[in-house]
């Protein structure tokens, strides 16, 4: 696909035809969910000599992961890609590829909490040396680099915080040591940022956000350079990473609409981001394509595009007003994730998960994950809220 006849394709039609191959699939265009675990081999030949990679057990790979891992490689500019049942386990799957006991690890501060209890409650368990550090440190990760320093994990923006990570000076830095670098790209997708192309050695994204977009798939990408490859894919093999054919199938699916889905989700949180920047009961937007975003300048240098994720801080940091606005909405729903068709609130109290980058705004932290609804009708819903917060 992306070294085709006509040279590389651009994304919008890599997504819609990565991984497609009807000839092999008695011309249906979805690849069909591949359910097996056994393969039959037709000789004894064949038994003894299959070729690694190939179809010889189903979770090792099946024309389903195939077909998933080879649309991700397209549009992640990668060497190769490993399909992993949830963002998490991709995370964890990427960090236990490149390290083992008595090695350092850094991980930054304002990462996606379940990535840091895995920190807190795996790799220190198997001896490694996990130390945060503060998102906005920029080259001056150097000074945290140590002769046993192995990974550098980053999340841009992050999670609940938005901070934009200078993405290009960190890695120079680490390419001095050889330190393999990972970044959680589940808010940009590879529409908005290639992470391989900046250098980074890992890119690894929640597909369950938007990639399958339609919130009823688990789902976790990883995408290697050539000189990384290995070790993340036989990483999955050894500790029996595979996604079921299911979640597969709804990812592909998925995959086929998302350049459409991320151009509205896009624009219609940047318009909302602007008017929330200018209502009265909000103190701070951090939306990394605005300026009063930590990193906004990395957001200009880096990205093409903002997804349609962001926080705002409230003035109002009383949990019972703040109860009063988010209990009475009426679109968006609260719960965790983003990236699915519909919008999604959340309340969040940063402070307590951060060790090395203190947070320090006394307003209510409120996570909005602006989905497909028409924005007038969303603007309405929120200005509801802030009404009755006051
Ligand atoms: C959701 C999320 C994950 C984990 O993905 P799952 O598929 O839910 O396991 C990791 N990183 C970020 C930034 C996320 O938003």
């Amino acid at each position: 696909m992306s070294s085709s006849k006509t040279g590389r394709k651009k994304d919008a039609t890599i997504m819609t035809h990565a991984g497609m191959d009807p000839q092999k699939h008695h011309g249906a265009l979805n690849v069909p969910p591949y359910r097996m675990s056994t393969v039959a081999f037709s000789s004894l030949e064949e038994f003894m000599n299959n070729p690694s990679g190939t179809t010889a057990y189903g979770r090792t790979s099946t024309p389903s992961m195939k077909a998933l891992e080879d649309a991700i490689t397209a549009l992640e500019n990668a060497h190769g890609s490993v399909i992993a049942p949830s963002g998490l386990s991709a995370i964890v799957t990427a960090i236990t590829a490149f390290t083992g006991a008595g090695d350092h690890v850094l991980i930054t501060d304002n990462c996606y909490g379940p990535s840091r209890r895995a920190a807190e409650n795996i790799f220190k368990r198997f001896g490694l040396d996990v130390e945060y550090y503060s998102p906005m440190m920029g080259a001056e990760i150097e000074t945290l680099f140590r002769t046993n320093t192995k990974v550098l994990f980053m999340e841009s923006p992050g999670s609940l915080t938005f901070e934009v990570q200078d993405i290009g000076a960190m890695t120079a830095a680490t390419k001095k040591v050889g330190i393999k670098t990972i970044l959680d790209n589940s808010w940009a997708t590879p529409l908005y940022l290639k992470p391989l192309d900046l250098g980074i050695d890992v890119a690894m994204m929640s597909g369950t956000k938007y990639v399958s977009g339609h919130s009823d798939a688990l789902i976790g990408t990883l995408a290697a350079n050539a000189a990384s490859y290995d070790a993340v894919r036989n990483q999955a093999i050894y500790s029996g990473i595979c996604a079921g054919s299911e979640e597969i199938y709804l990812t592909l699916r998925g995959l086929r609409t998302m350049g459409v889905r991320m151009a509205h989700h896009s624009k219609a949180a940047l318009d909302i981001a602007h008017w929330l920047a200018g209502h009265p009961a909000v103190k701070r937007v951090l939306h990394p394509a605005l300026p009063s975003c930590p990193g906004h300048e990395n957001w200009k240098k880096y990205f093409k595009g903002a997804s349609g994720t962001f926080s705002l801080v409230l003035h109002e940091g009383e949990r019972s007003k703040i109860a009063k606005m988010l209990d009475g909405m009426e679109l968006f729903r609260m719960g965790f994730s983003w990236g699915g068709f519909e919008s999604l609130i959340v309340y969040e109290e940063p402070a307590s998960a951060r060790t090395a980058s203190p947070w320090t705004e006394t307003g209510g932290l409120i996570r909005l994950h602006i989905g497909l609804e028409d924005i007038d009708d969303l603007k309405a819903d929120i200005e509801a809220g802030f009404t009755r917060l006051s």
